[in-house]
């Protein structure tokens, strides 16, 4: 637990369900109060927030497209307007497809990168823009993947798209650095989300996926949320422009783990 995140007010996008749903949860039990930001199923987001407020937290929700430039406004705008500031952005929501690239239509390469690339620069842009305008040290987490560095075929847009967020990270870093505003990366190997429900009941495809993992096990989207609890925290203080792999050891060469090569 980080005392300093008590009563900072944070946006995550993309949190009805899998990471963000998570680092929500985590950043209320933080003191922490939330805007959790969801495209669709207003329910789900619903049911969090009465839980988080049963157990004496504060969280509010918000519908919006974070692909959309007014959406994402009216998202910054909400968190402004009932809580009063803004010092946590959290740019998490995300798609994934697979389409072999011969077959990848423009309209499904616009739509994977206006949600992972576009919906990051437009939320690190209104929340910095706030932060400069009201000199908050804040901070911008966004959530990046391990597709950042390895590539991955039948899945062109997804890591262009992080490729992407990775030097936008490093490049917001730079550039608010003199702000006191950090802007850091997340980089997920294989968690159990809904984004992957469909390849984790298959057991083959399970198993292909483990054996990429040195730890041996899929992640916890709690294991995530705990990287960007320590992120958003001043123990990060001195921490910018980074990339925090959270993979079980993925990016690390797995088929030297036997020690051949
Ligand atoms: P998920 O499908 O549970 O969550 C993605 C969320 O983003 C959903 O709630 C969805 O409604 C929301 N969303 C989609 N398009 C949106 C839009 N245009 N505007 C607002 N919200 C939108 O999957 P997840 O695993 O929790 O994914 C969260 C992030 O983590 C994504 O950026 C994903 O690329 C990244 N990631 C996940 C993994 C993994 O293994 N789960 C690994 C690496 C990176």
């Amino acid at each position: 637990m980080y005392p300093d995140l008590k009563n900072k007010v944070a946006v995550v996008t993309g949190a009805s369900s899998g990471l963000g749903k998570a680092i929500a949860q985590r950043f209320a039990k933080e003191g922490i109060k939330v805007v959790v930001n969801y495209l669709t199923e207003e329910d789900k987001p619903e049911i969090m927030i009465e839980e988080i407020k049963a157990k004496g937290g504060e969280a509010s929700k918000i519908q919006g497209d974070v692909s959309q430039e007014h959406d994402v406004k009216k998202i910054i705008d909400f968190a402004i307007d009932t809580y009063g500031t803004l010092d946590i952005m959290v740019n998490n929501a995300g798609i994934q497809a697979e389409i072999p690239t011969e077959e990848l239509s423009l309209e499904s390469w616009n739509k994977v990168i206006s949600t992972n690339l576009t919906g990051c620069f437009l939320g690190s842009r209104e929340a910095i823009k706030y932060m400069l305008d009201h000199k908050i040290k804040g901070t911008v987490i966004n959530m990046s993947s391990v597709h950042q560095e390895i590539p991955w075929p039948h899945f062109a847009h997804y890591a262009a798209s992080k490729g992407g967020i990775k030097l936008l990270t490093e490049t917001l870093a730079l550039e608010y650095a003199p702000n006191g505003i950090r802007v850091n990366n997340i980089a997920p190997g294989a968690i159990d989300t809904p984004i992957n429900a469909e390849k984790f009941t298959d057991p083959e495809a399970k198993k292909a996926v483990l054996d990429l993992i040195p730890m041996g096990y899929i992640g916890k989207p709690e294991e995530i949320a705990a990287c960007v609890a320590w992120l958003a925290s001043s123990e990060a203080s001195y921490v910018t422009g980074m990339t925090l792999f959270a993979d079980g050891g993925m990016t690390q060469y797995p088929s030297f783990q036997s020690g051949k090569g």
